[in-house]
């Protein structure tokens, strides 16, 4: 299943960060094929000859700097924490309240218009390209013809290369200033070029949606998307929260009222609100910071499909409005499974009937599902957490049906 973003390299998106694209080097006859095989399929969707010519000018073989980072693609899955702390950093705290000031009345606007929050906004922006100052400068065309000729991930680039024809075509951008990240992923927004014909608005209202160069387009473009995705404007993504002594982990979903009830209390001290229906979230297993998690939480992951990236956006819009760091420590680093190790994890939960979704060693909401599910059968607490002691449990011998 294609992610809706280019890349998600063990759970988390690669930076939009500053490799400088290879030079096009010797002219290479299967790769101008390939460009030329295109032809038809961009003409078919409006793509004039003009444009299409100006798009590959320049562009005679593949980019060798892409190419080694397809192949340097691995399996390691940082934790959630350690990409937390990376990404919601008090340096990047600091610049992002300086925003939030300086685009005052842009953001009040835009959450108006749209009902996404503006410390979300601001947050999805700060961690896409630290505020549109590192959009990533490798030429879009270039980047998505590297992987569509590689057919890495299938039709997937192919797919978004024909789509960023159209962009072009259109000309909300030049193709010399069409740019982002070596995976496709353009602008301050780093939006594949699917996802730019799909949701990005013109909000500054010049009559073109600039995700390159625009503040109020690039926040609003992120508003929209995340509107367009289901985004309740009545409610968080999520809390932070600490549980009662003995609380029974099995009844993990339900109404916000209910865990209140049952003790849940906010770990920040606030009152919980009084509606609503989440789940408890421990990304660290028992011990380590708890959450109770809203439908928003998963509009979050449909931009970028990561836990990590989900709880690291509301972390920081919660920071960005005034709110505390974490309250409980997170676990030693030894004690989580890595991809391997979750893929072994995916396949012994399918063998035993206890999962059904890809074997692709990510975490998510639904692997989390058949590890609570395992725990409660055996007895466990329903934490959902994967670690290596609950491999070996399901390594050493059968588990229980569910
Ligand atoms: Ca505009």
């Amino acid at each position: 299943m294609p992610t809706r973003r280019a890349f998600v390299a063990g759970g988390l998106c690669l930076a939009a960060g500053p490799i400088r694209a290879a030079e096009a080097g010797r002219p290479d006859g299967a790769f101008r094929a390939f460009i030329e095989a295109l032809r038809p399929e961009a003409a078919a969707r409006g793509v004039s000859p003009r444009t299409f010519d100006a798009a590959f000018r320049g562009i005679a073989g593949p980019d060798a700097g892409i190419q080694a980072r397809i192949r340097g693609q691995s399996e390691f899955v940082r934790p959630v924490w350690d990409y937390l702390v990376g990404a919601v950093s008090a340096g990047r705290i600091a610049r992002g309240r300086a925003r939030a000031t300086a685009l005052a009345p842009t953001l009040s606007a835009i959450e108006r218009r749209y009902g996404v929050p503006a410390g979300v906004l601001l947050a999805l922006w700060g961690i896409e390209s630290d505020f549109g100052a590192s959009a990533g400068s490798v030429p879009t065309i270039r980047a998505l013809t590297t992987l569509a000729a590689a057919r890495y991930r299938g039709t997937l680039f192919r797919d978004e290369l024909l789509a960023a024809l159209t962009i072009l075509e259109r000309g909300d951008v030049a193709p010399d200033r069409m740019s982002g990240s070596w995976a496709g992923a353009m602008g301050q927004v780093q939006f594949l070029p699917s996802t730019y014909l799909a949701h990005a608005v013109d909000f500054d209202g010049d009559g073109r949606r600039d995700i390159w160069t625009s503040d109020g387009d690039s926040l609003a473009s992120i508003a929209a998307y995340l509107k367009d995705l289901g985004w309740d404007p009545a409610v968080s993504w999520g809390y932070e929260v600490l549980l009662p002594g003995g609380f029974d982990l099995s009844g993990y979903a339900g109404d916000i009222d209910d865990f209140a009830k049952r003790g849940v209390r906010r770990a920040d001290g606030k009152p919980l609100p009084g509606r609503g229906h989440a789940s408890l979230f421990l990304p660290g297993g028992l011990g380590a910071p708890a959450f109770l998690i809203t439908d928003n939480f998963e509009v979050i992951r449909g931009y970028n499909t990561s836990d990590a990236y989900a709880l690291a956006v509301g972390h920081f819009a919660d920071r960005l409005d005034g709110g505390p760091s974490l309250a409980a420590p997170w676990p030693a680093a030894a004690a989580r499974l890595d991809g391997p190790g979750l893929k072994a994890l995916q396949s012994g939960l399918a063998a035993a009937g206890y999962y059904e979704g890809p074997n692709d060693g990510r975490a998510g909401p639904r692997l989390r599902e058949a590890v609570r599910r395992y725990q409660i059968s055996a007895g466990l607490p329903a934490d959902g957490y994967a670690t290596p002691a609950l491999l070996a449990r399901i390594k050493d011998g059968p588990p229980a049906r569910p």
